[in-house]
This record gives C-alpha cells, sequence and structure tokens, in this order.
C-alpha cells in the first residue's frame, strides 16, 4: 500500500499518488479531464488488486480453508467500508453489483415486477444518464405503467414546480440523477425525496456523479435506493453499489438465480439467502470489493474538505477561463453545479475540437454523454465535456485553455 500522508495534504502529494498522471500522451503530459466518465486510480488502490491476487486470491463465503476464510473478510470488510462511507444503517443495506447501471436495473426488475403495475407511474428527469431512462421504459411496457419526465429549464435546472404537479398517488417511484453527468447540475434531492415520500412515492437516487464528489448521507437523505459505481470513485470498474432500505429489499424479488443467493434448494422449493446475500447470485468480484474498500480508504484520507475546495476551484476558474474564449458557449449553468464543464465552440463539431485537444494530450469526452434525450431538449447534438476532479490543477486548465482557442484557429 502507497503512503498517504495524513497531515495538510498538497495537490503534489495527491498526484504523486497516481501513476497514470505522470505519463505523456502524443508526446505531451497527460491532461486527464473525463473523470466524469471514469476516474484514475491512485497506487493504494493498484496495490490492493495486486495484493489480492497474488497473497489470498480465493473464492468468498463457502471454503474453511485459510485463504478463503481471508478472502471473505476482506470482501466482508468492503461492505463495512461502503456503509460507513454513506452512512448506512446496516450491512444489509449494501448490495454488491456491477455498477450504477446493474444497480438501477436490480430494482426496476426486482422493486418494479413487484410493486409497479398497469396505471402507476414512474418519474424521471429530462437530465438522466440512458441508464436511469431505459430500465424503466422497458419495465413500464412490460408492467403498464407510465412515465412522466420532469422537464429542465435552459440552465440544466430542473423544474420543481412542474415536478410537484407530476406528483400524485399514482406515483410509485421517483428515480432522479443526484449530479447530472453531461452538465454538473446538482439537483436539490432533499426536497424530491421529501415530496415523493409526501405521495408515498419511493425515491432511487443515481449517485455515479454526486459520490466521487461530496459526503453523501443516506440516513440524513432519506432516500429508499442509492445506485453509484467504484470506478468513478478511484475504485475498479466492474464494482457497484446498491443501497436500499432494509425493509424494502426484504420485500423485494430476487434479482439473478445461482449460488449464494440460496439458503435452500430442493427440487420442489428454493428458499432465498439472507440479505444481502439474496441479491448476490454467483462468484463475486472478490478484488473488485476489496480495491473498492481501499479507494475508500483513499478518498477519506484525502478528506471532503480538500476534494470540495479543489474541486470548486478548478470549476470556477475554468468556467471563468473559457467563457473568455471567443464563440464559446458553456452549456449549463445551474447555479449548483459540479465540477463538470460542457461546452460548444462556435459551429465546430465536439468531436473535431476533441480530436486537436487529444493530440495535444488532453482528455475530454465529446458527444451527447449517453443523454440523448437532455441533448434534444436543448436542441444540440453533444457537446465537449470537461470534467475535473481532485487530482487535476489550474495548470491544467490553462493548457485546456491553450487548447481549445488552438482548436478555435485551426477549424475556423
Ligand atoms: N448515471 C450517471 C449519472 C453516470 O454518469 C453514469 C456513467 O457515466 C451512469 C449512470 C452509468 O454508470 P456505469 O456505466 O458505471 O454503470
Amino acid at each position: 500500500m502507497s503512503e498517504i500522508s495524513t497531515s495538510p495534504i498538497t495537490i503534489e502529494q495527491v498526484r504523486a499518488d497516481f501513476p497514470i498522471l505522470s505519463r505523456e500522451v502524443n508526446g505531451r503530459s497527460l491532461v486527464y479531464f473525463d473523470n466524469a466518465a471514469t476516474s484514475q486510480k491512485p497506487r493504494y488502490v493498484l496495490n490492493a488488486i495486486e495484493d489480492y491476487y497474488k497473497k489470498i486470491n480465493a473464492n468468498v463465503h463457502r471454503g474453511v480453508h485459510h485463504l478463503s476464510q481471508r478472502a471473505t473478510d476482506e470482501y466482508e470488510e468492503a461492505r463495512e467500508a461502503v456503509k460507513r462511507f454513506i452512512n448506512a444503517k446496516s450491512i444489509k443495506e449494501i448490495n454488491f453489483t456491477k455498477g450504477t447501471t446493474e444497480s438501477i436495473n436490480l430494482v426496476a426488475h426486482s422493486f418494479g415486477r413487484k410493486f409497479i403495475g398497469k396505471g402507476d407511474e414512474i418519474i424521471i428527469s429530462t437530465l438522466e444518464h440512458h441508464s436511469n431512462i431505459v430500465p424503466w421504459q422497458i419495465l413500464c411496457e412490460e408492467v403498464g405503467a407510465t412515465l412522466k419526465i420532469i422537464p429542465v429549464n435552459e440552465k440544466g435546472e430542473i423544474d420543481i414546480d412542474a415536478y410537484e404537479n407530476l406528483l400524485s398517488e399514482k406515483t410509485k417511484l421517483v428515480s432522479i440523477v443526484y449530479i447530472s453527468n453531461s452538465l454538473g447540475t446538482i439537483n436539490p434531492v432533499n426536497a424530491i425525496i421529501e415530496k415523493a415520500h409526501e405521495v408515498g412515492a419511493k425515491v432511487l437516487l443515481d449517485g455515479a456523479q454526486a459520490i466521487p464528489h461530496q459526503a453523501v448521507n443516506v440516513q440524513a437523505l432519506d432516500c429508499d435506493f442509492l445506485a453509484f459505481s467504484s470506478h468513478k470513485m478511484c475504485g475498479p470498474t466492474g464494482m457497484g453499489i446498491l443501497y436500499g432500505k432494509e425493509n424494502i429489499l426484504e420485500e423485494m424479488l430476487p434479482y439473478q438465480a445461482g449460488g449464494e443467493m440460496i439458503k435452500e434448494v430442493t427440487f420442489e422449493k428454493t428458499t432465498y439467502n439472507a440479505l444481502p446475500f439474496k441479491f448476490e447470485a454467483g462468484t463475486p468480484n472478490i478484488a473488485g470489493g476489496i480495491a473498492l474498500m481501499a479507494a475508500i480508504e483513499y478518498l477519506e484520507k484525502v478528506g471532503w474538505e480538500f476534494i470540495e475546495n479543489q474541486e470548486q476551484m478548478l470549476l470556477d476558474y475554468a468556467t471563468q477561463q473559457l467563457s473568455n474564449i471567443e464563440g464559446l458557449r458553456i452549456v449549463g449553468t445551474a447555479e449548483n453545479k459540479a465540477s463538470v464543464v460542457s461546452f460548444l465552440l462556435g459551429d465546430h463539431h465536439p468531436y473535431d475540437v476533441g480530436v486537436i485537444l487529444d493530440q495535444l494530450g488532453i482528455a475530454v469526452r465529446t458527444g451527447h454523454h449517453c443523454c440523448q434525450p437532455l441533448m434534444k431538449r436543448l436542441g444540440i447534438e453533444g457537446t465537449c465535456r470537461a470534467s475535473f476532479t481532485f487530482y487535476n490543477t489550474k495548470e491544467e486548465i490553462d493548457a485546456l485553455v491553450k487548447g481549445v482557442e488552438r482548436a478555435n484557429r485551426m477549424l475556423s
């Protein structure tokens, strides 16, 4: 495990923890601004993966031998770490999945098919990622429910009055993104949850972009479900989390069937395992869980104060500097915004801008960011998106600004 310094952390120390940040791309120092797609991994996390395979590798929950017990202990410790990280009441509320997408699909399958029926309504917003749209469309088609959409204004903020008007006793679930991946809008989730509960609806928060940037406390929020991905919070890919309130999870149908999720199997009748194993069929992503725990420990040591200050500084600086570029328009100007800047440069195609930036070693995302309905609402096909995190620097933003100016000259 790489050492993480405990007292005042500097940006230089943080950057030194991420081996990839010192590499070059196209002969230039890498500037990685695609953090909303996936974050980079600190050495501490990389070492956790290597250590697991070198020293522990065994299957979990079923062996009496030393390695299996070690693997089980560490994997279950990871569940404890997630519980602590989001302040859940019990480890029974922490279900491991392979990512936000699977977590949302699990709720659509196991909650939706039991508790949502003909004539019922599900509310989502225009800001959603495809993974928080399509599972509900499929469910609605199957059970005869209706999907209602909260509109957004030009700034990319949801219309809270329209939301209240959509709510009724027919609403069974509100599934909403906490922070928009494409525009950075931070949704007023406290109010959204409170209003939904007033009509008896449950709330799923898509926390994919919120979890890496701020403390999320599920008990304080009182959300019924929270979905997020390890790979966006310095952990490995293929690992995700579904938090659910215990009493709701208890009532839900199993998701996938097989080993681990059963208590007893006979050809006549099978009984299911207790939470959280009820939703975890088959051999899990053991290394993924252990490395996720390392990612949590790493983020906890860096601390929210450092993370939030650094990201706010980057957002303010980037917004100001990019706005000075002739012909550049920032898309998504919500009052309450996370460290994402989506922009358009004159009439130039975002892809062309992205390719020029890539030649300069600068990684941004271009396109619809898995939010096609939102792009349609905004009357555009896509944007260039620079998404910052706590290991990015002002100097990197200067490089981006120079790169965008260069793209402007080359494409004009
Ligand atoms: N929701 C949001 C807001 C996202 O940004 C993403 C990924 O970009 C997802 C859901 C899907 O996450 P994953 O691909 O890790 O399942």
